[in-house]
């Protein structure tokens, strides 16, 4: 028997012959990633149903020099959740690890398998009258463990944090197949250093995440959704400044769109297309924990026309509306993919340079690439934008020029102060650029960490660092 059949017959003992894929049609979907660009290749795809099978498959590879590239719902944007291109890495699919251990209404804590798909846990919450407020566009299909090797974030940090400030407690396996067995629901704990954040936001570099302990909250109440035209992209910021000080902490998302990225979306996604006509090129979705007739919400709404900081407002009349207004929001990136070759920056800079990030890195590219046409959304209250442009075929060919347009982002943001990577990883495609603006002192401690959680440099080789 080869190495690989003994490989594969020992894996077959540890999760039987149904829970391993060879075939490459059935691999497929698992070795692209979600916007088409990258491909890869995988010696198998395994799909462990408990943790102690996880752990032994970690041990298996461990034993063969075999890489693992975990994988969840496989929505990340930087090829982190696929293998490279030489055949010899195995997918761990965490799509069968998907119950929820526990919930506790009374805690407000659910325990819940790396594998649960976030829109799930969402509605299981609400099924106990609680709120889990970790949302993204890709909720119905990616999953809790991939949410937190991403530390992803989403619209709702501005209120509630991103996926790290979500976890109570975490289960994960690490790169020998030892268990960390961390799922505390304790919101004090100050013994020894906090483990569970170094595996947050890893992407899969450090162990695999086998479950978490996961912070619920009350559930918001009532809720305002209103869609806001801007006079300039600059004003989001003054305007967001104007709405936390009338209405405090009660800023449940605050959402800058470009006109061009709701056009993209009524030209390629049916069904998504707003229900109003608007003019203007700048707008806000925000939804707010206050009802439509708060005292609050009206004095902000007339303070923010009266300075100038508010073209318009519409209000939406039921909830069917302000589903509309979030379709729209929610299927840009999908529109985006379907307009054809696309240039993606998911950037964060300081709120308060974020006027002057908007105005100079336009400035730049219409000089330098006057083809690009930027798709630009994003979540004001973080800092975070999605600064994302479509560009013709020539352009997205010729990697000297991409780079070009790309390095003149990120210088831009670098000088303010901000994140090349501000809320979807590194990946593969980032790589050169954690060297780049993150090198020094904090490049080799991670490099050290890496080293010593995975000697062997099997869990997801190539991603990250
Ligand atoms: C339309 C669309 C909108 C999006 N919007 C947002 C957004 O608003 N905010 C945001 O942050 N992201 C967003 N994303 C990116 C993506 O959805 C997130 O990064 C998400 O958290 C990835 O989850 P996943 O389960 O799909 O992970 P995958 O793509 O499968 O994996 C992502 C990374 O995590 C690792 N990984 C996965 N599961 C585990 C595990 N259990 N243990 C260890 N490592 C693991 C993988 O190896 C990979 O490196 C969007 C993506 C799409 C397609």
């Amino acid at each position: 028997m080869s190495k690989t059949d003994s490989f594969f017959a020992e894996l077959a003992d540890v999760v039987g012959d149904k829970a391993c894929v060879t075939e490459e049609q059935a691999l497929e979907p698992h070795v692209t990633e979600w916007r088409n660009v990258l491909h890869g290749r995988a010696l198998a795809m395994v799909s462990p149903g408990t943790t102690a099978e996880v752990a032994d498959i970690v041990r298996l590879c461990s034993r063969a020099g075999i890489a693992i590239v975990p994988q969840g719902g496989n929505t990340g944007l930087c090829g982190g959740a696929i293998p490279d291109e030489s055949g010899q890495q195995l997918i761990l699919s965490l799509a069968r690890l998907n119950r929820i251990r526990s919930i506790d209404a009374q805690d407000f804590s659910m325990v819940a398998e790396a594998g649960c798909v976030l829109a799930t846990l969402q509605d299981e919450a609400r099924a106990v009258d609680r709120y889990f407020p970790l949302s993204l566009s890709a909720e119905g299909s990616c999953q809790i463990g991939g949410n937190l090797a991403t530390n992803a974030g989403g619209i709702n940090v501005i209120r509630y944090g991103t996926a790290r400030q979500q976890v109570l407690g975490l289960e994960v396996v690490l790169a020998d197949g030892s268990i960390i067995d961390g799922l505390r629901s304790l919101h004090k704990d100050t013994a020894g250093y906090d483990l569970k954040q170094l595996f947050i936001g890893s992407e899969g570099t450090l162990g695999i995440i086998t479950a978490a302990t996961l912070r619920l909250y009350p559930d918001p109440g009532e809720t305002t959704t209103l869609l806001m035209t801007l006079p300039d992209a600059g004003s989001a910021v003054t305007l967001l400044a104007g709405m936390r000080a009338g209405l405090g902490d009660r800023i449940e998302s605050f959402e800058l769109i470009s006109r061009y990225a709701l056009q993209l979306v009524e030209c390629h996604i049916g069904g998504a297309a707003l229900p109003c006509e608007l003019s203007g090129d700048w707008f806000v979705l925000a939804e707010v924990a206050v009802g439509e007739e708060s005292a609050a919400l009206g004095q902000f709404l007339e303070g923010a026309v009266e300075a100038g900081q508010l073209a318009d407002a519409v209000i939406a009349k039921n909830l069917a509306e302000a589903e509309t207004f979030w379709r729209a929001r929610h299927a840009i990136s999908e529109a985006q993919k379907y307009e054809g070759p696309s240039i993606k920056h998911d950037i964060s800079v300081p709120v308060g340079r974020m006027r002057e990030f908007l105005v100079r890195c336009a400035e730049s590219l219409r000089g330098q690439e006057p083809s690009a046409r930027p798709v630009i959304f994003g979540h004001v209250g973080d800092g975070n934008l999605h600064y994302n442009l479509s560009v013709p075929e020539d352009l997205a060919s010729d990697a000297k020029r991409v780079g070009q347009v790309t390095t003149t982002i990120y210088d831009l943001v670098a000088e303010l102060g901000g994140s090349f990577s501000a809320e979807h990883g590194v990946g593969v495609t980032k790589r050169t650029y954690l060297e780049q603006y993150r090198g020094g002192t904090e490049l080799e401690l991670m490099r050290r960490l890496k080293h010593a959680l995975d000697p062997q440099a099997l869990l997801n080789p190539g991603k990250v660092i």
